[in-house]
Formats: structure tokens, C-alpha cells, sequence
């Protein structure tokens, strides 16, 4: 007998629509423009080495230095070469850490900053990677990268509501390092080492303190605590820096979450690749590639920090598979306009990053300097909805105090309603009504 499909083809469906055929106006190709580089509407950003065709973010995988640091270094380091400058083992081995190294790039410290360096009692070290520090002003104490960096005497400072630990990490810790707050996903602290110490950090109660180690006996600890909940599903590696221990120690800790059969994905928390970009290498990246599902939080805070050497990383990490979202802590004269922010997040776009959240600043001890109200975080995402990408807009939260978690604020664009329509504005500030699907009551 024989066989009658199911559904039986179209004689139409087998041929080429008519609009194909049309000789004289066929569809257009990539060819063209690839070999008509003048053609692409896209401003070109460079040249791909191989074939001299403009592709459109083409980014040098060896080095990428931008004239800024290169002066620098000539300036500074003039016998270190550009390939030592882009070793990230150099580049550690040379953080400015003391009052009096920081005074060589920044020969005059502002009343407030010399107060803090001279001050024993500084809770956060000072740590700043000669590449970061290339990128500082040595003139301006209130430029932006600066402030996020260099300790000021307001850090010293503890006002109403602050905390070492505002959001009650320690409470939350069964075993020492391991954070279980949300029911499926755990934090896992690798280690409390940083390349670069940012002065607004909610953990600076631990980093650069030298108490938490990568030892193999706390992570076995952590481990087996994670096999132990199969509800865990997701893991957040992050610190300190866990793209600061080598190659081989983070392979250990990735391989072994990747083992255990409910862990589905593993990201990484990291600033290398604003602090500290050179250490974003292929192997590193051909590593990580082993351990998909893998997403990675970046941590941008300023379109300053966007440079060449940050493109290339995250050209590296985008190009291996790895989502990439940015976590930007919203910082008073740092990024708390809606100019900067827009910037910031158009430089994340291009560069491949997700503008993912924006953070309010936590209210850690002697903060109040860095934190802003609550309403410029919503000022800034009024002026971003709309105005720009949906992707680009980040989704502002405010981490509640005593481990609460976070809480997503928006602005209200909801301004009534009349009858069954709801009465909302739009991103220009115009009245709508939407006829709203009528809810029974129960
Ligand atoms: S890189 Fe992250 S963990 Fe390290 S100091 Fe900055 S905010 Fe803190």
C-alpha cells in the first residue's frame, strides 16, 4: 500500500517563492558589503588582521594598549616593555599598595586623601594595579576613577545605619565562605584577594584582610555543603577576585562544582576586566569554555573604564560563549547622573555586556560619601527607559539590609485609573489608557 503522508506537500511549497525569482532584484548578501567596506553603515572600529576586511568589533587578541597607559608606562616604567606591562602576574607583583607609592603617580594628595593614607586604621587596604592607576587623574581628587580608589578620611566615618555587614552575609553562612540566602543559588567566596580595592565595597569587612584562603580543606567544606542541597542549582564564584587565583586552582573549583548533578550553572563575579583586563587571557578563556552553562557578572562603574585593554577581555570572554552582565554600584559623583550612566551602559553594549543591575550602594560603615537617595537611581532609570535600548537599561535594586535580598525599584509609570482602563505615562511623560483585561472578583 502506499504511504500517504500525514499532510500531504503542497505543490506550492515546492517551489521558490516568486519574489526569489525575480533576477533583477534578488536578495542582498554579506559579500558586497565585506568587499565594499565603505558600505557598512557601522562606523569601523579596526581591521581584522587576516583579510584586511572591516568586521564590527574587531579586537586585537594579544594587546590592545591604550595611549593613556602607554604614556604612562614610558613615564614610569620606561625599562618595562609592552609585553611585561600586559603580563597580569607583573601587573599584581607592581599595585601600588602605600602612601608613599601612590604619592609618585599622585604627588598631591587632597587634604581628605592624606588624612586617610596617614591613618592606621583604615579598614580597606589601598591596592590599585599600575594599569588601573594609569587611568587615574593625577590632578583632579574628584575625578571619578579616582574617588573610587584612593581612601578618603570620610571612609573613617560611620553614620546612623551603616554596618561592617549591612546585609548580614556572616548570619547567612553555614560554612565559613559560602553564603545561602535565596533557596536555589548559593555565594561562594574563593578568596579575599583583589588586584584593585574599590573603596565602596559591601565586603570590605573581608577583603584584602588575608582570612579568607583558597585552601583546599575550606573548599572541600563549601563543596560538600553545595552536593549536600540538591535545591541548589546555581552557584555565584566570586570574592575577592576569583580570576586572582591561577589558572589550575580555579579550574579545580569550576571542574568540581561542574560535577556535582544539580549545580546547572556556575557564573563568576569579577573587575578584572576593568582593573585588571590583561589578566583576561586565551587560555584562560579556552579553560573556562569547559564548564558551560558559565555566565559571568562584570563590575563597570564609569565609561572611563572602557578602554581598549577592556574591550579586548570582553571580546575574549563574549567570543568563548560566556554571557556577560555588568553589576554597577550607583556612586555619588562617581556615575549618578543620567549623562554618565547613559555612557557607561552604551560602552557596555558595545563592548558586549549586558547592563544587568544597577546597584543602590550598600550602607557600609563610613559609606555616606558614595551612597545617594534612592530617587536618583530611579531619576536615572526614568531617563534611561525609552531614551535608549531596552537591553541597555539595567534593572535597578536595592539589597535590603539583614539578608533580605534584593528589591527591584522603578519608576511609577502607572498614574491612575478610570473605569477598567489603566492610566499610565509614557518615557516623554504623555498620558495613556490601556483597557485592562477585567479580573473577577474572587
Ligand atoms: S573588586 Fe569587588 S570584591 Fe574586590 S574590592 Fe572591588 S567590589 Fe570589593
Amino acid at each position: 500500500m502506499e504511504h500517504t503522508p500525514a499532510i500531504a506537500e503542497r505543490s506550492s511549497d515546492r517551489q521558490a517563492p516568486s519574489f526569489l525569482e525575480e533576477a533583477d532584484d534578488e536578495p542582498p548578501d554579506s559579500s558586497e558589503v565585506l568587499r565594499h567596506p565603505q558600505a557598512s553603515s557601522t562606523p569601523p572600529m579596526g581591521k581584522s588582521a587576516k583579510n584586511g576586511l572591516i568586521v564590527r568589533f574587531p579586537v586585537s587578541r594579544t594587546t590592545a594598549t591604550n595611549p593613556v597607559s602607554r604614556m604612562f608606562r614610558k613615564r614610569f616604567f620606561p625599562k618595562v616593555s609592552g609585553k611585561l606591562w600586559n603580563d597580569w602576574h607583573w601587573q599584581v607583583a607592581h599595585r601600588i599598595r602605600t602612601a608613599a607609592e601612590l604619592t609618585r603617580y599622585i604627588p598631591l594628595l587632597s587634604k581628605d586623601e592624606e588624612q586617610a593614607l596617614y591613618q592606621a586604621d583604615i579598614r580597606l587596604p589601598l591596592a590599585v594595579t599600575p594599569y588601573y592607576m594609569s587611568l587615574v587623574s593625577p590632578a583632579d581628587p574628584d575625578q571619578a576613577l579616582r574617588r573610587t580608589v584612593v581612601p578618603v578620611y570620610r571612609e573613617l566615618i560611620r553614620t546612623p545605619g551603616e554596618a561592617d555587614d549591612p546585609l548580614s552575609e556572616e548570619a547567612q553562612s553555614p560554612v565559613p565562605g559560602l553564603v545561602h540566602r535565596y533557596p536555589d543559588r548559593v555565594l561562594l567566596l574563593a578568596l579575599d584577594f583583589c588586584s584593585t580595592y574599590c573603596r565602596y565595597c559591601t565586603r570590605s569587612r573581608v577583603v584584602g584582610h588575608g582570612a579568607l584562603h583558597p585552601t583546599r580543606t575550606r573548599l572541600e567544606r563549601a563543596l560538600t555543603y553545595i552536593e549536600s542541597k540538591p535545591e541548589i542549582r546555581d552557584v555565584l564564584l566570586s570574592g575577592g577576585d576569583p580570576f586572582l587565583l591561577g589558572d589550575d586552582r580555579l579550574e579545580w573549583i569550576l571542574c568540581r562544582l561542574h560535577r556535582i548533578p544539580h549545580v546547572e550553572i556556575i557564573r563568576i563575579g569579577t573587575k578584572v576586566p576593568a582593573v585588571l583586563p590583561q589578566r583576561i587571557t586565551p587560555k584562560l578563556v579556552k579553560m573556562l569554555k569547559r564548564y558551560h552553562p558559565l555566565w559571568m557578572s562584570l563590575h563597570f562603574t564609569h565609561p572611563d573604564e572602557c578602554t581598549p585593554e577592556s574591550q579586548r577581555a570582553c571580546s575574549l570572554l563574549a567570543d568563548a560563549g560566556i554571557p556577560l552582565g555588568s553589576q554597577t554600584v550607583l556612586l555619588k559623583g562617581v556615575n549618578d547622573t543620567v549623562d554618565i550612566m547613559k555612557n557607561l551602559v552604551h560602552c557596555l553594549m558595545k563592548m558586549r555586556v549586558r547592563p544587568y543591575y544597577l546597584y543602590q550602594c550598600d550602607p557600609i560603615s563610613g559609606s555616606s560619601h558614595f551612597r545617594t537617595p534612592v530617587e536618583t537611581g530611579m531619576e536615572i532609570i526614568r531617563g534611561l527607559r525609552g531614551f535608549t535600548s531596552g537591553y541597555a537599561v539595567p534593572t535597578y535594586v536595592v539589597d535590603a539590609p539583614a539578608g533580605g535580598g534584593k528589591i527591584p525599584l522603578m519608576p511609577d509609570y502607572i498614574i491612575g485609573r478610570e473605569g477598567r482602563n489603566l492610566v499610565m505615562k509614557n518615557y516623554e511623560g504623555n498620558r495613556y489608557q490601556y483597557p485592562n483585561a477585567f479580573c473577577d472578583p474572587i
